[in-house]
């Protein structure tokens, strides 16, 4: 079913259609948001971080210039430059990061780390833009104000499930068979890894680790978890449906 198809029958159905499955299959696995970011070079296989879409401090004062040059220069090209690494080693030729995902628990554990932190980061990057996009009035509003709702309590629930994440890693909104939920990862793992206990299509991703906020925030996690909804694109995150 096409996206066409599917506003049309969300049209038609309401809220009804949340219970049925609505995206086909290959939207899950093959998002065309990440197929640029995979690039074979010869006999070496390299994953590229995206080029950040704004500057350091266009996020400002949601998240400061100075985490967001750490952030993305140094922690986030660790984890690609580290999984260059790990691919070459290992001789993994020719596989997108998604069908590497799929089948992550027979790689190294370096594969998995920092497979995941490659993937996460640059699709957090796109979740946000500056002053933020606000969610059109469309399909995706109405199944997600279905789902959870409302969207003030989809905000509650998302909010509070960063905010209990333990440690360090990833909250998520995803899509699996047309319904949405939302979700937790520890570390680097993410929604698309086979080891990974609730799966599907990740939409929104919002980074807990202590690096994307103790800077500003020391350990004050709920205020970083309420500045992040004033920075995201909700129009990246309805694309991310296909
Ligand atoms: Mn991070």
């Amino acid at each position: 079913m096409d996206k066409r198809d599917f506003m049309k029958k969300s049209i038609a159905l309401g809220a009804s259609l949340i219970s049925v499955p609505a995206f086909s299959e290959k939207h899950i696995f093959n998002n065309k948001h990440d197929s640029s970011i995979l690039a074979v070079n010869g006999s070496k296989q390299s994953f590229e971080q995206i080029k950040l879409p704004y500057s350091y401090d266009s996020l400002e004062p949601y998240i400061d210039a100075a985490t967001m040059k750490l952030h993305y220069s140094a922690h986030h090209a660790a984890y690609t430059a580290n999984l260059n690494k790990a691919a070459t080693e290992e001789k993994i030729l020719n596989k997108s990061i998604e069908e590497i995902f799929k089948n992550v628990s027979h790689y190294s554990s370096s594969v998995r780390n920092n497979g995941g932190g490659f993937y996460n980061h640059n699709l957090f990057w796109q979740c946000m833009t500056p002053g933020g996009k606000k969610l059109s009035s469309g399909s995706f509003k109405r199944i997600l104000e279905a789902t959870f709702g409302s969207f003030d309590e989809f905000k509650n629930q998302f909010s509070q499930k960063a905010a209990t994440v333990f440690g360090s890693g990833w909250a998520w909104l995803i899509e699996r068979e047309g319904k949405l939920y939302i979700t937790s990862t520890p570390n680097q793992d993410n929604p698309l890894m086979d080891v990974v206990s609730e799966k599907g299509n990740p939409l929104l991703a919002l980074d807990v680790w202590e690096h994307a906020y103790y800077l500003k925030y020391q350990n004050r996690r709920a205020d970083y978890i309420s500045a992040f909804w004033n920075v995201i694109d909700w129009d990246f995150v309805e694309s991310r449906l296909g």
